[in-house]
């Protein structure tokens, strides 16, 4: 989908409709309150009214897309800005983007890009299987408090796991130690799994447990070696790590402890979608059967002992 594209299909209200009615109900409309399928269209109020309850209800109710005062054909223009962005794009860029410099609030483009974002999760993650590379990084500035002692930098912790030619995950860790790294194997990689590859950071070692395990070693600048015809490596999760830095650094700038895992998500999604032809459309269809996100929801308060500073970067 291009620019071009999007404003010849998708440029009224009632050709949004039209398309996210398809999506939320391929089998036909359907009452969201008691799952009737008998329903009539109200041309004067653009609404569905449900033959037995009575409930009168449109698309986009119940969705994401609810309580917006934004125009679909906005709401479809910045689903389509932060698709195409391979970095991911910042609130205030695509502020700029749709209403201009001295147009718009940031808060409303902050708000909506991470509505945009909370549907850009994978529903279901199958497991990872073959060769699967995994690594950790670390991102983000300075955090107060004791329960940070022990993390590199007192940084943020990011785990990637990548299926060699395959998807990616991208998880906010507690920290790389090795009953974590082995929850995140257990959830994520088969246990036919052909082999991790890991760097040599030595909590892999058993929290791979009795899966076959390479390791390189970077820290003699070993970054690939052949063993029988297979590439020993951990380079393409470590591709798709690059990628999110660029974005945390070239896009999002700053990003927040609390709101990390959401980010991951979207790059997750986008990264894990980058062949296909109808990244646009899967996004809606993610949207209009995601879970609403109010804006009480997004910046409501972190327990005390939970991280809710800025992470500062670059890291
Ligand atoms: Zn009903």
């Amino acid at each position: 989908m291009t620019l071009p594209e999007l404003n010849q299909k998708f440029s009224t209200d009632e050709d949004c409709r039209e398309i996210l009615t398809r999506l939320r109900w391929p089998e036909g409309v359907e009452c969201p309150r008691c799952k009737n399928r008998n329903v009539w269209w109200v041309d004067s109020r653009k609404q569905f009214t449900c033959s037995e309850c009575r409930y009168q209800f449109s698309v986009t109710t119940g969705t994401i897309f609810n309580d917006s005062h934004l125009a679909l054909p906005l709401w479809f223009m910045a689903v389509l800005l932060l698709c195409e962005a391979k970095k991911g794009m910042s609130a205030s860029q695509l502020k700029r983007t749709i209403w201009g410099q001295h147009k718009g609030s940031y808060k409303t483009a902050w708000y909506l890009c991470h509505r945009i974002r909370a549907a850009m999760q994978e529903v279901d993650r199958p497991m990872l299987d073959g060769t699967v590379e995994m690594d950790e990084t670390y991102v983000g500035g300075k955090h107060r408090g004791k329960e940070f002692q022990g993390r590199r930098d007192h940084k943020e912790v990011v785990i990637g796991i990548r299926q060699r030619g395959g998807d990616v995950r991208f998880f906010h860790a507690e920290d790389a130690r090795k009953g974590t790294l082995a929850k995140y194997i257990q959830e994520n990689i088969s246990t036919d799994v052909d082999v991790i590859i890991t760097d040599e950071l030595p909590a892999y070692k058993s929290a791979v447990g009795d899966l076959k395990h390479e390791t390189v070693n970077h820290n003699a600048k070993e970054y690939a070696r052949y063993e029988d015809g297979a590439c020993i490596s951990t380079n393409t999760v470590e591709s798709a790590f690059s990628l999110l830095k660029r974005g945390i650094i070239g896009s999002w700038h700053k990003i927040s402890a609390k709101h990390l895992a959401a980010y991951l998500n979207e790059m997750e999604f986008r990264f894990n979608r980058r062949k296909r032809s109808d990244l646009f459309i899967d996004t809606l269809r993610h949207m209009i059967t995601a879970p609403t996100l109010t804006f009480d929801k997004l910046t409501a308060k972190l327990p005390a002992n939970e991280v809710s500073d800025e992470v500062a970067v670059p890291f």
